[in-house]
């Protein structure tokens, strides 16, 4: 087991070696739920393409286009070592957003009808929520929740408590992006196909922090996002099990992902993972993305894991010893930090964060119908990778320990 050591790896990321300011302070970033800094090997991968490398895929028989089919190729390679699949299971979208609504249209809308239902929980993402919306309105079938428990956690008794022979899709997040608890999706698949219902797996906030291996946790579908993997944005992941993909219309038809069609409108469309990448693809993205998978491998996941976990239990123990930090997420086992301070408005503590140089997220977090649950309007995020340090998290609790009197200052 190596050890992280964020001190060493910060060199490897521009943002650091740049030493960006903000407010006119060292600038501490604890917004990686959102996203997260690219190292060097991204840009350098990306600017292989771009300066040395530009062409279209299977658009063409010369050596610079076939050179960008190979390089294709063994991202999807890369990916599918990463989480244990096999290369004809990836399928390179634009971010989860996209992921989750290719599924929803392709699958949700094709295969659900009146009587069907869909669970999901009040924990997740708006894009996973919205996209299961849209199944509901257009097949009339029932979008249901998953109580959580008194935590704000998913756990399977609760599944076992909701699921039913009408249950044919659940779509849930492997760490919710607001509170940051870990559900054993492992076991919510294995109730799922008990009962034939699918799992549709949201793993934004998951695949980049811990191991992931989607043959044993025997997943159906899982999306996640590049950029907050240390990729580029604008490219992402859907993996799916082969027969699931094959089943699957596609959400986006056009160049790229048809084998013929005819005048009369007769199409005969390429096989997974083709069929789901119309259009030209993000190529320099897709090579940015394998560059970050490796960087990230290279490290180990287990590592990362390990780490954030170190760093956050440091940050816990010390966010306690301060009274006026209401914690919503003390017992979750992520990076993902939920706060607020008493008497103080979400929004107004993260300014006040900003001040010092501090990047926090504050609001709803896109999870809105989770803010009904936790009876607040508002939170405060702070989210941390590897590459922060327990510096950075002395910081931000000193900060907070003072951020009373700028409030009181600033509302004078
Ligand atoms: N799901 C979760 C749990 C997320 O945290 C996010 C990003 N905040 C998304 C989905 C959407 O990801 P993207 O914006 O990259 O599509």
């Amino acid at each position: 087991m190596k050890k992280i050591d964020p001190y060493l790896i910060r060199d490897d990321f521009p943002m650091f070696k740049n030493k960006v300011m903000m407010q006119g302070k060292p600038l501490i970033f604890l917004d990686n739920a959102s996203t997260t800094f690219k190292p060097y090997a991204v840009e350098k991968a990306v600017n292989a393409y771009l300066q040395y490398e530009t062409a279209n895929s299977h658009r063409g028989d010369y050596d610079l286009c076939y050179n960008v089919d190979v390089k294709i190729d063994e991202a999807r390679a890369t990916l599918a070592k990463f989480i244990n699949a096999e290369k004809r299971e990836i399928v390179f979208t634009s971010g989860t957003s996209m992921s989750i609504n290719l599924i929803a249209y392709g699958y949700g809308t094709k295969y659900l009808t009146k009587d069907d239902e869909i669970l999901i929980t009040q924990a997740e993402h708006a894009s996973n929520v919205l996209p299961w919306f849209k199944v509901g309105e257009m097949t009339g079938c029932k979008i249901n929740y998953i109580p959580l428990n008194e935590d704000g956690k998913l756990v399977p008794e609760n599944l076992r408590k909701v699921i039913s022979k009408k249950t044919k899709i659940i779509a849930v997040a492997h760490v919710t992006n607001v509170l940051g608890f870990i559900v054993d999706i492992k076991e919510i698949t294995k109730i799922a196909h008990q009962y034939g219902a699918i799992v549709v797996c949201d793993g934004a906030q998951s695949v980049p922090h811990m191991p992931t291996d989607v043959k044993d946790l025997d997943v159906d579908f899982l999306s996640f996002s590049g950029h907050k993997m240390v990729g580029p944005t604008g490219i992402g992941v859907l993996y799916g099990k082969y027969g699931l993909l094959e089943k699957t219309a596609p959400f986006m038809t056009g160049g790229g992902m048809n084998a013929k069609f005819d005048m009369c409108g007769d199409v005969t469309y390429l096989q997974p993972p083709s069929k789901f990448e119309a259009g030209t693809q993000n190529i320099e993205g897709i090579y940015g993305l394998k560059a970050a998978t490796d960087y990230l491998m290279s490290l180990g996941m287990e590592n990362i894991r390990r780490y954030e976990d170190e760093l956050r239990t440091y940050a816990i123990e010390k966010l306690k010893k301060n009274e006026r930090v209401i914690l919503y997420n003390e017992k979750a086992e992520s990076g993902i930090i939920t706060f607020n301070i008493k008497g103080v408005f979400a929004q107004d503590e993260a300014t006040y964060l900003n001040s010092q140089g501090i990047a926090c997220r504050s609001g709803q977090h896109c999870a809105k119908v989770l803010l009904d649950y936790l009876g607040e309007v508002a939170t405060v995020r702070a989210s941390l990778y590897f590459y922060n340090t327990k510096e950075d998290i002395d910081a931000f609790v000193s900060a907070l320990e003072k951020g009373g009197d700028f409030l009181d200052a600033y509302f004078a």
